[in-house]
């Protein structure tokens, strides 16, 4: 795909989950990635992902999560709390460094690790009665000792959405956002609610553009910290854009200044899109291969 964190992933390998004898098998040959508590990842010299084992590691600690396998090797992620410090020699890189950087693999696999690893960290004890949560499945699980109740990691489902009147296409910017910045509308899906209605409901709440229909393209993990985006394409009423507090601006551009934002054109003046690791740019680019020639 022509974004990022989805591409050659790893085989989940659900059944290795319970299989203890299985994992310590596979431990000392093991993939190990390191995170640190702000969710960056440790790296070599070369700020690549380093080729830590499980044997380089020592005994596997009981905060290793199991990602998965690619072909026998067994890959895994790790706190940096848990690692042994002398084995941390490059640094740490950032996930969006990453994505642009690293092969696919490495970067897919250190995206699972990244929203697994949060997950983990802010769920250390049970919603219910406040116990602390006992990991389990090889870190998929957190089992709460006092009352028993499961806790299974949190994915946050968002919408992302490619809006049209047909022959323009809607953008908004943030005020915290890079100067001439603008990207697709985004939001949350609430409790109760479907995908569809979210799309309506979060287009007329940021820029109060009616939406009149609406089609589900493509998804991508974005763990930032746990989100899940949904690409949409929406058609709606030629609107004039309105504002609130959530965005600084929205406005429609026609498909000759979408296109000359993708190639880059007027880098010192004119529109700058979402970089090309997110669903936004490749739903922008989308759209334009639609619209270009009309
Ligand atoms: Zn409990």
């Amino acid at each position: 795909m022509a974004f990022s964190f989805l591409d050659d992933p790893l085989d989940r390998a659900e059944h290795l989950r319970t299989d203890s004898a299985a994992l310590a098998r596979l431990w000392p040959e093991a993939r190990v990635l390191v995170l640190d508590g702000a969710g960056n990842a440790w790296v070599d010299a070369e700020g690549l992902p380093p080729r830590l084992t499980g044997t380089a590691v020592g005994a596997r600690p009981d905060t290793a999560v199991f990602l998965g396998l690619h072909a026998a090797q067994a890959w895994f992620a790790l706190p940096a709390a848990d690692a042994p410090a002398a084995l941390a020699v490059g640094g740490v890189v950032d996930l969006r460094t990453a994505a642009a950087t690293w092969p696919a693999r490495e970067s897919t696999a250190f995206a699972q690790a990244r929203a697994v690893l949060y997950w983990r960290m802010r769920h250390r004890f049970c919603g219910a009665c406040g116990g602390t949560l006992a990991w389990a499945r090889a870190g998929w699980l957190g089992r709460c000792p006092q009352c028993g109740l499961e806790h299974y990691p949190r994915t946050d489902p968002a919408v992302i959405v490619a809006v049209t009147d047909g022959t323009r296409l809607l953008l908004g910017r943030q005020a915290a956002w890079p100067a001439r910045r603008y990207s697709t509308l985004a939001g949350f899906v609430e409790p109760g609610e479907t995908l569809e209605q979210t799309v309506v409901r979060e287009v007329y709440e940021e820029s109060a553009v009616r939406i009149r229909s609406c089609r589900y393209l493509a998804s991508q993990p974005w763990p930032f910290p746990s989100s899940l985006m949904l690409g949409f394409i929406a058609d709606a009423e030629p609107d004039t854009p309105k504002v609130n507090d959530e965005l600084e601006d929205a406005r429609w551009f026609d498909a000759d200044e979408i296109g000359a934002a993708l190639r880059g054109a007027r880098p010192d003046d004119g529109l700058l899109l979402s970089p090309k690791l997110s669903i936004s740019r490749w739903l922008i680019e989308q759209w334009h291969a639609l619209h270009a020639s009309a």
